[in-house]
């Protein structure tokens, strides 16, 4: 991997940083995590304040993207979701952009950490890498990446950021902290989902001690093929619709009902799984009883 890439742009005013050559709001450049929309960009070298929305107004630019052809495939369009959940986060500032070593915890660039990084890449080996899974979309694998990061917005994640007035229960069963781990595999309302996604899928009963074994617990159930990766989304997809339920009840006092969160876990994958992973001729009787494979 080049050196280069091992510096992160942290956005101020969008001005010195390339949209798609450097790598800003992910660790890696934008280009090679949606490389279907780079090829339909006509500025390649555009720097972010031309492509995010306030420095649009600011600048008087009139679009925000500038497409040689309007995104539309399949891949094209996943990336644009991808684009969107990750920019929506994104606020451009009066300060200039930084620039951060990502070879180093502290950010600081250093000579002893360029040695470090050459000569052990542990720091790096032992990153956890998340396998994407294609058949559902874009803003739920980065859901399923940030909440591996614990980077979702749970109690115990606001707390720790100091944030006052935060209750530290859980939202919905109110018994236990609030942390990933708690909220999808601890707390009842996930075991009661993965219980019912077993004996609806025909898979042996698991028990997910972390957040990492539940993502890849697709693993070690006896699947193989597309099986296992039917399986794997099934499980990435009720992350999402768990975690929504609970912004649901967080946000607008909705009761979690767990035949709410099961129902919705099924039509939404049957909707994804048909469209997504070609099982075009997947009938919803055949998906309700899970004769897929
Ligand atoms: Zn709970």
């Amino acid at each position: 991997m080049p050196l280069r890439r091992f510096f992160k742009g942290s956005v101020g005013d969008g001005d010195n940083i390339a949209f798609w050559l450097d790598p800003w709001v992910c660790n890696e450049p934008l280009k090679d995590l949606c490389p279907n929309l780079f090829r339909l960009e006509k500025d390649k070298k555009c720097r972010v304040k031309c492509r995010s929305a306030e420095g649009r107004v600011e600048s008087g630019l009139g679009e925000q993207w500038r497409w040689s052809r309007l995104p539309a495939s399949e891949q094209e369009m996943a990336e644009l979701d991808f684009l969107d959940s990750v920019l929506g986060s994104v606020e451009l500032s009066g300060r200039r952009d930084k620039w951060f070593w990502l070879g180093d915890k502290s950010g600081a660039f250093s000579v002893s950490s360029v040695r470090r990084l050459i000569y052990n890449e542990s720091d790096f080996s032992s990153n956890y890498v998340l396998k994407w899974c294609k058949w559902i979309p874009a803003k739920c694998n980065v859901f399923i990446w940030q909440a591996e990061m614990s980077k979702i917005p749970t109690s115990d994640a606001l707390r720790r950021r100091n944030m006052v007035g935060v209750e530290a229960t859980c939202s919905i069963c109110g018994e236990d902290n609030e942390s990933v781990e708690h909220l999808f595999t601890s707390c009842w309302v996930a075991m009661l989902v993965w219980n019912h996604i077993c004996s609806w899928t025909r898979v042996q009963r698991f028990f997910a001690f972390s957040f990492r074994d539940l993502i890849e617990v697709h693993e070690h159930v006896g699947l193989r093929g597309k099986a296992k990766k039917v399986f794997q989304g099934i499980i990435l997809l009720s992350c999402w619709v768990i975690w929504r339920a609970r912004n649901k009840s967080k946000f607008e006092g909705k009761t979690v009902k767990i035949e709410e969160i099961i129902s919705e876990i099924k039509s939404i994958g049957f909707l994804w799984v048909r469209s997504r992973a070609k099982f075009s001729n997947l009938s919803w009787t055949d998906w309700c009883i899970y004769d897929i494979v």
